[in-house]
């Protein structure tokens, strides 16, 4: 039995929380007996769940694995991730899906619900095997070909049909491949001046759009990856206003970087630390990503946290890997973005980033909101901190985070998966 004394449930009034059995116990003010566990007053928040992890495992250990990425995720204050299906092999049947969520069940440091592939080998020919992935130990309900799009409207189509038979969601990575090709950076002032091959808005609103359409029209649920343009919200917000079911997600760096990093930036011009797929768009377009989510339009929160060993990052512009990790930074920046900026409180960002993302990948374990009888999943924040962003200290293996040096606000102080910590005072147990 643990008591976690002095905490902040959603920013409230403070209260002490009794974990027992891996339960909430009781919420109360003065509960005493077992372990005590100084909460501080940080603010305790339902522990976070990604829609959006590379994991890398298997074909990449030298970037990530199930281990380092769920340490990376934990201090982060993660209780669950999906794992993104791009691995290699790609977790485009149930073997693969299944040997990931034996590697989450032995080494994670938080729950890992892999996420399945579209179409086989990420090719967008043949569908993949979406009924027997579902219907595996690993039970998946999220598909993705993510890293690509499934350009083919057929294809997308089926996909969303068969989904339906478990309750599944497609997840699209919005990118019209041909409108694209050799893309470097958001196509706009930016990259007229520095001569880098431009990624037009209309790329991934042309998918949004028409896989919205195609949602509608067999009646299935459609979730958008990582959306990154004004465009692209006014056409989801349209898809909802139509009542059909559409869910969709920004990461927390396209809430707070721009795409002229790519030609000033502290660390100098055409640094790939800012190179990442969607590319960072316009000011006018993080301003837009901001309202949306904070008035719904954009359901979630996902970090499309994305590992790369230094050779991929530390290369010339155009050679070098696109992504950046975020497990470990992911609250902060939403803090920054989102908090002291008056546009969500922690509920609100309780919601976006544990029990909506749960709901959509259908987790009955997790996002549930910190009550008696609820799973003890929980992350406790201290927002007052202020830290700054040091790489080398990353649970993670990659470092290719765009926010080092950068003061931040906020730190995780401890997280709990059903009510054994993982984290307790801002370190791995
Ligand atoms: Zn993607």
């Amino acid at each position: 039995m643990i008591v976690v004394k002095n905490v902040r449930i959603l920013g409230g009034e403070p209260a002490d929380i009794r974990i027992d059995q891996g339960v909430i116990a009781e919420i109360g003010q003065g509960l005493s007996g077992g372990e005590e566990i100084d909460g501080g007053g940080a603010v305790a928040l339902p522990g976070l769940v990604d829609l959006h992890t590379h994991l890398r495992e298997p074909g990449r250990e030298d970037a990530e694995t199930v281990q380092t990425g769920t340490r990376s995720a934990a201090r982060g204050g993660y209780t669950a991730v999906h794992a993104m299906a791009n691995t290699s092999p790609v977790a485009d049947t149930a073997g693969v899906v299944e040997q990931v969520w034996r590697l989450g069940r032995e080494f994670g440091h938080c729950d890992v619900h892999p996420v399945g592939a579209v179409t086989v080998g990420l090719e967008g020919r043949q569908l993949a095997e979406l009924g027997a992935m579902a219907d595996s130990a690993a039970r998946v309900r999220v598909f993705s070909d993510d890293g690509r799009c499934v350009d083919d409207a057929v294809l997308m189509r089926r996909a969303l049909e068969y989904v339906k038979a478990f309750d599944g969601v497609v997840a699209q990575h919005a990118q019209e491949p041909r409108l694209t090709q050799g893309a470097q950076m958001n196509e706009g002032v930016v990259s007229g001046r520095l001569g880098l091959t431009g990624w037009p808005a209309v790329a991934e609103e042309a998918i949004i759009a028409r896989d919205c359409l195609l949602a509608a029209h067999v009646g299935s649920r459609l979730h958008v990856c990582h959306v990154s343009t004004a465009g692209s919200v006014e056409i989801i917000r349209w898809a909802k206003s139509k009542g059909w079911d559409v869910t969709a997600e920004v990461t927390p760096h396209h809430l707070l970087l721009t795409d002229d990093l790519v030609e000033d930036s502290p660390v100098g011009a055409y640094n790939p630390i800012y190179k990442v797929n969607p590319p960072l768009r316009t000011r006018a377009d993080v301003e837009a990503l901001r309202a949306a989510l904070a008035d719904g339009t954009i359901d979630i929160v996902a970090t499309d946290h994305a590992p790369h060993p230094v050779e991929d990052k530390e290369t010339e512009w155009s050679a070098a890997a696109m992504g950046m990790v975020g497990l470990e930074t992911a609250l902060s920046v939403v803090q920054e973005a989102m908090v002291e900026t008056g546009l969500l409180d922690w509920a609100g960002v309780a919601q976006r980033m544990s029990a909506v993302p749960a709901r959509i990948g259908r987790l009955s374990g997790q996002g549930q909101p910190l009550e008696e009888g609820a799973p003890a999943n929980i992350t406790l924040y201290d927002p007052s901190a202020r830290t700054v962003v040091d790489p080398s200290a990353f649970a993670s293996k990659s470092r290719n985070t765009p926010y080092e040096g950068m003061t931040l606000p906020g730190r995780v102080v401890a997280t709990f998966l059903r009510g054994r910590p993982t984290v307790l005072e801002g370190k791995l147990v």
